[in-house]
């Protein structure tokens, strides 16, 4: 049997979103070989998250046709010239904010950041161009696209891992665990002993109360309206729940952690679950905004309870994620088994991508993984 060449085109399956609203197709598609600088990926497996579904229904708009998609991992095909520390056969992570290395963000020590990914927005790679094609025309990458059986990226948001962890729960890293551990060890640097509220516990507020019992938070209050929700986050760890919101959800916070907490982290970018968070965060404490917010979303603040208590709000985009530096701490982590994902997932083939969106509609605790 002849294989084909790794340089050239080759045909693969991925679930193609055509207009915001519109149900995905899952269809062949060509994936071109990587250029200089990009990485050829077999998917192993993709979360279904939050932000894929946001862009889909229209919320956060995007150039279509497009393959969604950003907690993949899985094997390294082919690499592009100028590629280093990465060859086919690689286990991968993939990271989606990839950085140029050289702003103003990026020599801060803040690629996650960068400056320079007016390309990466646009839907495309790098260069401007495309590297998949539906019926001969261009389809637009989104970060990863890890919905894609082959999907090329850039070689930064490849993050080599040993072979012998399971790609199905390592996909969760590169979303929902960087996301909700970076917001704790790194955005709001908890402290041991600390009071946590963690309002919203989908895949990112799950890890959210992982990373907190890892940082020795004492008191870690999570709030959500879903029961399955709530049950998995005492299984993390979790010492209390709160299955209410408003006032109510306010004062059942304040009594699970004897008043105000120090840090309050939301996770789902809606107006009254961040104005709830900016509440019960008290003297000295911080409130974190995970969650992505609609465009154009407001929310009130106490501007004099900020001045005299010294409050602080911080945004947290991708966990504050420095890849070199953060994916090895998470592996360490899940190893040592204080990072636990099995119970959070649940498997489903790519044809199931549609129902696994309409799940994540409805509130459904847990995250769909797609298994390639
Ligand atoms: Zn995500
Ligand atoms: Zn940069």
């Amino acid at each position: 049997m002849i294989r084909p060449a790794m340089t050239a085109t080759q045909t693969t399956t991925a679930a193609v979103m055509h207009a915001a609203g519109a149900p995905l197709e899952v269809r062949e598609i060509t994936v071109e070989p990587p250029r200089r600088g990009e990485v050829l990926v077999r998917m192993a497996a993709s979360g279904v998250c939050h932000s894929d579904l946001h862009t889909l229904d229209g919320i956060q708009p995007f150039p279509v046709p497009v393959i969604l998609g950003h907690e993949g991992a899985g094997i390294v095909e082919a690499v592009g010239p100028e590629v280093s520390g990465l060859r086919a056969g690689d286990h991968v992570m993939l990271s989606w904010v990839p950085y140029c290395g050289g702003c103003r963000m990026c020599a801060q020590g803040r690629p996650n950041l960068c400056e320079e990914l007016a390309w990466s927005d646009a839907g495309t790679m790098m260069d401007g161009s495309v590297r998949f094609h539906a019926d001969g025309a261009p389809v637009h990458h989104y970060t990863t696209s890890s919905f894609s059986g082959l999907s090329v990226v850039p070689a930064q948001s490849c993050i080599p891992v040993a072979d012998d962890l399971p790609l199905d729960e390592l996909a969760l890293m590169g979303c929902a665990v960087m996301t909700g551990f970076g917001a704790v060890l790194n955005t709001a640097r908890v402290r041991p002993g600390e009071r946590v509220a963690v309002i919203g516990c989908g895949g990112v507020g799950l890890n959210v109360i992982q990373a907190a019992v890892v940082a020795g938070a004492t008191t870690i209050v999570a709030v959500d309206v879903s029961e399955r929700a709530l049950d998995l986050a005492v299984e993390l760890g979790a010492t209390a729940t709160v299955r209410a919101s408003g006032a109510e959800a306010e004062a059942a916070i304040r009594r699970h952690a004897g008043g105000a907490v120090d840090c309050a982290f939301e996770a789902l970018g809606r107006r009254e679950t961040i104005e709830l968070a900016l509440a019960v965060a008290g003297r000295g404490g911080q409130t974190v905004l995970i969650g992505m917010a609609a465009p154009g979303e407001r929310a009130s603040i106490d501007p004099l309870a900020i001045t005299l208590e010294e409050r602080v709000v911080r945004g947290s985009w991708y966990g504050s994620c420095r890849p070199i530096v953060d994916f090895p701490v998470l592996v360490d982590l899940y190893r040592a088994g204080r990072i636990r994902l099995g119970a959070m997932t649940e498997p489903i083939g790519l044809r199931d991508i549609n129902r696994a969106f309409d799940l994540l509609r409805s509130g459904r605790a847990g995250r769909s993984v797609v298994v390639f």
